[in-house]
C-alpha cells in the first residue's frame, strides 16, 4: 500500500424510519466505486437473503455486550428490541484503504458519532413531508394502526436532530436524492463543499421544507 493513498472520508447517513435511507444507500454504493458501505453488528436475526459479514455481522446479544466492553465500538444503540453498532474496525480498513465509506445508522447512534469522529460529514434524509411519511409507513402494511403512530412519534423527535447534522436532502424522488447524495460525497472529496450550502446545507433545507405546503394544501 502506499503510503500516500489518501484517508477516506466517513459519510454518516441517517433519516427518520420509513424515509428510504436504505434504498437510497444502495443505490449510491453501485454508482460509486469510491465508496463502501459500513458493515454493522447487530444482534437481530437475519432477514432472508441477508449474508453475515456482508449485509450485517450477526451477533448474539452477549457477543455484542462483549464487544462494548471491549471499547470495540465507537457507537452502538437499541432500536426496536435489538442492538446495534459500528465497529472501530468496520470503520477503520475501508479509511484506510481510501475509500469514503456510508455509515447508514439510526439517529442516535448518529448523535454519538458526532462528537467522536471529526473526520465525518453528516447526512440527513427527510421525507416530504410528515404526512407523506405517514402514508408511506401505511402502505408498506407491516405496522398496526398504533404502530404507525408510535413510529410518526418518534420521527417528529427525529427531526430534531436534524440541527447536529451537516448536510439534509428531501427524499421527494429517489432518483433525484441518490444523485443528491452522491454530488454531497464527490464536492466532499473534492474540497469543494462550499458549493453545497445553499442547495444542501442544513439550515437552508430546513427552511425551505418547513415552510412548504402539506399535499393538499395551496
Ligand atoms: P434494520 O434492522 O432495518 O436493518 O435497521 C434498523 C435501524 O438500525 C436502521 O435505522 C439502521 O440504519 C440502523 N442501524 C444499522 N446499523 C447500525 C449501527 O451500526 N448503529 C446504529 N446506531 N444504528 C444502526
Amino acid at each position: 500500500m502506499s503510503a500516500s493513498r489518501r484517508r477516506g472520508i466517513p459519510f454518516v447517513v441517517a433519516a427518520p424510519s420509513g424515509t428510504g435511507k436504505t434504498t437510497v444507500c444502495r443505490a449510491a454504493l453501485e454508482r460509486d466505486s469510491g465508496l463502501r458501505f459500513s458493515i454493522s453488528h447487530t444482534t437481530r436475526a437475519p432477514r432472508d437473503g441477508e449474508r453475515d459479514g456482508i449485509d450485517y455481522h450477526f451477533v448474539t446479544a452477549e457477543e455484542f455486550r462483549r464487544g462494548v466492553e471491549a471499547g470495540e465500538f465507537l457507537e452502538h444503540a437499541e432500536y426496536a428490541g435489538n442492538v446495534y453498532g459500528t465497529s472501530r474496525r468496520s470503520l477503520e480498513e475501508p479509511l484506510e484503504q481510501g475509500y469514503d465509506l456510508l455509515v447508514e445508522i439510526e439517529i442516535q447512534g448518529a448523535r454519538q458519532l458526532r462528537d467522536r469522529l471529526s473526520a465525518a460529514r453528516f447526512l440527513f434524509l427527510l421525507p416530504p413531508s410528515m404526512k407523506v411519511l405517514e402514508e408511506r409507513l401505511r402502505s408498506r402494511g407491516t405496522d398496526s394502526d398504533d404502530a404507525v403512530h408510535r413510529r410518526l412519534a418518534v420521527a417528529d423527535r427525529e427531526l430534531e436532530a436534524l440541527a447536529f447534522f451537516d448536510y439534509a436532502v428531501v427524499n421527494d424522488d429517489l432518483e433525484d436524492t441518490i444523485e443528491a447524495v452522491l454530488q454531497i460525497i464527490r464536492a466532499e472529496r473534492e474540497g469543494r463543499a462550499a458549493e453545497l450550502v445553499e442547495r444542501y446545507g442544513r439550515d437552508a433545507v430546513r427552511a425551505r421544507w418547513t415552510a412548504r405546503p402539506e399535499p393538499g394544501q395551496a
